[in-house]
């Protein structure tokens, strides 16, 4: 059994099912210890609890500094804090004219205020422990422009943004901040999206397959573990080839 992240705990925001839930599992089944943070309580339960021991769940809203607040200490606890992943996440396609300034602000709060305050409250628990990663889910939207995308596409843009801004803050901390970006992948997120029109995309891929929840795993867990020693400031884009 792969043991790249022993002795490290890690902090996975929106964490209960996706590929937050599929992060969590890789990175108990290499060592880890978790905390897994989502407004979905009964779900977060019940994969902490299919966990084992290493795992936590904590409720957390990502709109909420006082719950950041307990997922971090609970992670002390568990022991050093060396990994954060900021993934919790909203999507809905809308046109700019028809999008709510109420829609519009809510989409800023979780998908980017909910990543700001994910980087500040772990920032001196990582710091403490020594220096660590922490990897902010963007997506492909956070690198052109998406079409009715406006909500979600500005927020996925200042993801990107941010994590340049904390890679060079929180370097000389030892601290590594990273984005990635996947392209369309088969979650709840994306299950509005009829079938045929999966498909219609799918072909269009220049490797003709979409990427599974463990693949971006993967990839997340490759930018957090010590393989990736000086990757810091990069934006990963895991899209079967979409934007090219
Ligand atoms: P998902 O809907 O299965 O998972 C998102 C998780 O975030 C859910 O568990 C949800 O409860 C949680 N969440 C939502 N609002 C929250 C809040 N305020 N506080 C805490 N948790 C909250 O979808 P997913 O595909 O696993 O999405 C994970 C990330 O990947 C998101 O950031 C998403 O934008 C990004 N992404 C997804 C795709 C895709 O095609 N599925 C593509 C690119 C990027």
């Amino acid at each position: 059994m792969a043991t790249r992240f022993a002795g490290k705990t890690a902090i996975v925001s929106g964490g209960a099912r996706g590929q937050g839930a599929a992060e969590a599992r890789m990175l108990v089944e290499e060592g880890a210890r978790v905390v897994i943070g989502d407004i979905l309580e009964r779900e977060g339960m019940a994969l902490a609890a299919d966990l084992g021991d290493k795992a936590r769940f904590v409720p957390l809203d990502v709109t909420k500094e006082e719950d950041w607040r307990r997922v971090v200490a609970t992670a002390q606890d568990l022991g050093p804090v060396r990994c954060l992943i900021n993934n919790a996440g909203i999507f809905t396609l809308k046109p700019i004219i028809e999008t709510e300034a109420a829609l519009f602000e809510q989409y800023m709060r979780v998908n980017q205020l909910g990543v700001f305050l994910g980087m500040k409250a772990s920032f001196a628990a990582m710091k403490a422990a020594g220096g660590g990663a922490m990897v902010n889910i963007s997506s492909v939207a956070g690198l052109h422009g998406l079409p009715n995308g406006i909500a979600y596409a500005s927020t996925k843009w200042a993801v990107r943004g941010m994590s340049k801004v904390a890679a060079a803050e929180f370097g000389p901390s030892n601290i590594r901040v990273n984005s990635v970006h996947p392209g369309l992948v088969d979650t709840e997120m994306t299950a509005f999206i009829a079938k045929d029109q999966r498909e219609a995309y799918t072909k269009e891929l220049p490797l003709r397959r979409r990427t599974t929840i463990e693949e971006v795993a993967k990839c997340v867990l490759y930018l957090l573990s010590d393989d990736a020693a000086t990757i810091t400031g990069a934006e990963v884009k895991i899209d079967s080839g979409s934007l090219l």
